[in-house]
């Protein structure tokens, strides 16, 4: 299999170049239509010789992620089912900001990504771990996350734009790039995407968002250097589907492409990965040159409990993955995040509570508590909302920084894995293997 461009970092793209003789420049040419314009055919990088391009797609493939499915509308939060090209699915979730309580909505966007296929650490209360783990995606898997995401936004937008100002002779790179999958209609609410192009990317898709013509705060024209245009995640979480320092090496990758000021030019301190616990590799990453934020999924204050909920703490109980947070921490000087689901019955009493409080002290980390997402086929439950808010008074009287989110994530399946296993589940129930 021919390796994706977007797997392959600037300098290695510079020794390609510099072996077939290219000169140096058509690198950052080459590298201006993959991230700031997120082109999806080698014919559109037009100012390419010919003879280049077809060595290029001799030698390497541009795939785009195809959108399988899509949850939500454009100002709420939207799921993204992809389908990869050995056909599994991966899911994405894009999250507005909350609209401030007083004047304009914050225009910060955050995207969650996903690292693997399934999920081998099989954690009791998680949808993806119920059918295991597939595989590693590679590095362009996880930015194309990104930029397909981006690109589809940029489509509507542009879409929008000659609508309201009937410009449509005056297409900009973007617009013209959405014209080409413009066949492509998908539907909110959860509706299977209708995909009729040939080469079905979330370029073209449609929703009724497009006619909130409010909404467009970068009306896409061509004056406008497009990389300002097209930017819109700003924030990056790796809370999708999978253990992300399971795949480190492919996950380092991606968040240096995405990071960097030639690729997705996300920030570092705008990324946060987070992780079940992998001691070693909390470590190794403490030791990398990137100043990450780093969020520990607990879910758990004691081994007991923990254990019951997470098989991974056998292996790296709680005394091991503090020692490796404070390592973290002490390194990078940068603060943690302890991700709580309270789940009924199981991790919400007031016990959990005081051990958990003297952890978070510890590490000076900040607590989200996370009322559990009903899973299809898990007896999990999550506790009422005075037991929810009981947790987080214990904690905030004993001086931790805690949130609870009251959130409303359930009408689309929220939580990692559960769009997958679903809509999985209905092709089992319609294709019988
Ligand atoms: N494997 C990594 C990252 C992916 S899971 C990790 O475990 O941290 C990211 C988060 O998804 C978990 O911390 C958990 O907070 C959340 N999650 C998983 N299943 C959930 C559910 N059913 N309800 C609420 N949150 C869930
Ligand atoms: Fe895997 Fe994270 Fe789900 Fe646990 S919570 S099964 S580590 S994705």
């Amino acid at each position: 299999m021919k390796p994706d461009l977007r797997s392959l970092r600037r300098e290695e793209l510079q020794a390609q170049f510099a072996q077939w003789n290219e000169p140096a420049y058509r690198v950052d040419q080459l590298l201006r239509w993959l991230y700031p314009l997120r082109v999806t055919a080698w014919d559109q990088m037009t100012n390419l010789p010919k003879p280049l391009r077809a060595r290029l797609a001799e030698h390497y493939s541009l795939h785009c992620l195809e959108l399988a499915r899509l949850q939500g509308a454009e100002a709420s939060t939207q799921k993204f089912l992809w389908r990869l090209s050995d056909h599994a699915l991966i899911e994405s979730v894009l999250i507005p900001a909350n609209p401030a309580l007083y004047g304009e909505a914050s225009d910060r966007n955050t995207l969650c990504v996903s690292t693997q296929v399934g999920c081998a650490y099989g954690c009791k209360f998680c949808a993806s771990g119920l059918d295991g783990y597939q595989r590693n995606l590679e590095p362009y898997e996880i930015v194309e996350q990104v930029l397909a995401v981006e690109r589809g936004r940029a489509g509507q937008r542009s879409e929008v734009r000659s609508q309201r100002s009937e410009v449509g002779s005056q297409r900009s790179e973007v617009g013209s790039q959405r014209s080409e999958v413009g066949s492509q209609r998908s539907e909110v609410g959860g509706q299977r995407a209708e995909v009729r192009g040939q080469k079905p990317e979330v370029g073209g898709q449609r929703s009724e968002a497009v006619d909130q013509a409010s909404d467009i705060r970068h009306p896409v024209s061509d004056v406008r250097p497009p990389s300002s245009v097209l930017r819109l995640v700003d924030n990056l979480v790796i809370m999708g589907m999978g253990e992300p320092l399971a795949n480190y090496d492919h996950l380092l990758k991606a968040l240096t492409i995405l990071n960097a000021p030639w690729g997705g030019a996300i920030g570092a301190r705008k990324i946060t990965i987070s992780t079940s616990g992998l001691v070693p590799q909390i470590r190794r990453l403490a030791d990398e040159p990137f100043q990450f934020s780093l969020a520990i999924s607990l879910h758990g204050a004691t081994d007991e409990v923990r254990s019951r909920l997470m098989p991974v703490n056998r292996k790296y109980p709680l005394s091991d993955l503090v020692l490796a947070c404070e390592y973290y921490r002490a390194t990078k000087g940068r603060l943690l995040t302890f991700e709580y689901i309270l789940i009924a019955g199981v991790n919400d009493g007031l016990d959990q509570a005081k051990a958990l409080a003297p952890l978070a002290r510890r590490l000076n980390a900040k607590v989200n508590l996370i009322p559990y997402n009903r899973v299809e086929g898990l007896r999990w439950e999550r506790p009422d909302n005075a037991t929810q808010e009981a947790f987080l008074a214990a904690l905030e009287r004993q001086e931790v920084k805690a949130t609870l989110r009251r959130e409303k994530g359930h009408d689309i399946d929220a939580a990692c894995g559960q769009l997958r296993l679903k809509t999985e589940r209905e092709l089992t129930a319609i294709i019988p293997p």
